[in-house]
């Protein structure tokens, strides 16, 4: 059960120490006081856990700060948008928010591999006004014999640089609970340069233990990559045990199936699940369209197979964009066939804009129909 305040009435307030007085009543009930600094407005939350069938409503709703009182039953509770009941608030981190309206582009490396890579990148971002990044330093790779990243000895020059050039946020894949010690550490040193979005990749959405340990740290927020081989229903799920350890600061991000029906691209793109994933949870949802895809391939239209599922994720309502470029994708030591180039990166972004501009167009037609009816 979620108990939704009234604007404005905070975590530490009379009225909640009042509400937490009322649930106790309940034997077998806990409850977890949240509050989610959205956009516009701050909303606090309490989640009673436990036993809640046999527990009224009405105690709850008679309360002056309770707006409303929300049954819950979808096992995802704490990311569930429970049929529309609950808002999808979103986040702010770095001065940029990001919710079910924002669109970020994130085009960065794959993998680290040379300073010099790294700045060239970082400028090219800066002369196209984007603050927000992916960058590779731990990856997890199909072959132990595959360059498995720089890991921490890339995390000084990479977080120098970043600050630099502005960049406010680098999406970064972890694979170990220690690799976010490391992060933390090299950040500091840096007099926190920039912002890091903690990546949990495809292959570790069902590493229980390193979701609970992002989900236990408040100072970043969380990229999960969705499963590729496990149903949306259990990819939700696993988001929720980073939620459910206090952080909700979540993006979901689309990066396409393993199936071999997908052939030939890396995987099957699965961004016709954008909305399903922002009807069904209050999370930002992003794509990924270079490891969907897994190659920059021309198509006879002049776009790329890259650009098409960039589109179609856009197209689809998207908050962020996860791409990969490089300077020199032929030295690329990871997955260099579907990097996009420095050069590629202008008319890239501006055939972003067409599309989102589409897609808000789209948007708002629908919303004047249904008003008008
Ligand atoms: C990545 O983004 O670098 C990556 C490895 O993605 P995924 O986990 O989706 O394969
Ligand atoms: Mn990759």
């Amino acid at each position: 059960m979620i108990v939704i305040l009234k604007p404005d009435v905070r975590k530490e307030s009379p009225e909640v120490r009042q509400l937490l007085s009322v649930a106790a009543r309940y034997p077998g009930v806990s409850a977890q006081v949240r509050e989610i600094t959205g956009a516009t407005r701050t909303l606090t939350e309490v989640y009673l856990i436990g036993s809640t069938t046999v527990v009224p409503t009405e105690p709850f709703e008679e309360l002056e700060c309770v707006e409303r009182v929300v049954r819950v039953s979808e096992k995802y509770r704490m990311i569930g948008r429970h049929h529309g009941q609950v808002e999808a608030v979103g986040f702010q981190y770095q001065g940029l928010t990001f919710d079910q309206e924002t669109l970020h582009v994130a085009p960065g490396l794959c993998a680290v591999d040379t300073r010099g890579n790294v700045e060239a990148m970082f400028r090219a971002l800066r002369d196209a006004g984007i603050t927000t990044t992916r960058m590779g330093a731990y990856k997890p790779r199909t072959s132990p014999y595959d360059f498995q990243g720089l890991g921490r000895d890339c995390l000084p020059f990479v977080f120098e640089l970043a600050g630099k050039y502005g960049i406010k946020v680098v999406a970064m894949e972890v694979t170990h609970e220690s690799h976010i010690d490391e992060i933390n550490t090299a950040l500091d040193a840096t007099g926190g340069a920039t912002g890091v979005m903690l990546q949990i990749g495809t292959r570790n959405a069902q590493n229980f233990e390193l979701l609970k340990f992002v989900g236990q740290q408040h100072r970043f927020p969380v990229l999960f990559k969705r499963g590729m081989g496990i149903t949306l229903e259990e990819s939700l799920n696993a988001c929720e045990y980073v939620a459910s350890e206090g952080n909700t600061q979540i993006i979901l991000c689309l990066r396409g199936m393993k199936t071999n029906l997908g052939d030939p691209h890396r995987n099957f793109v699965d961004f016709a699940h954008v909305p399903v994933v922002k009807r069904l949870t209050r999370l930002p949802v992003g794509v990924d369209p270079s490891h969907s895809v897994g190659r920059k391939e021309l198509a006879p239209d002049g776009l790329t197979d890259v650009h098409h599922a960039t589109a179609q994720g856009i197209i689809a309502g998207a908050n962020l964009v996860l791409v990969d470029f490089h300077p020199r994708p032929g030295e690329a030591l990871c997955d260099g066939p579907q990097a996009l180039t420095i050069e590629e990166l202008k008319p890239y972004l501006e055939d972003i804009a067409l599309v989102r501009e589409c897609y808000l167009k789209r948007k708002a037609a629908i919303e004047r129909a249904a008003r008008a009816a």
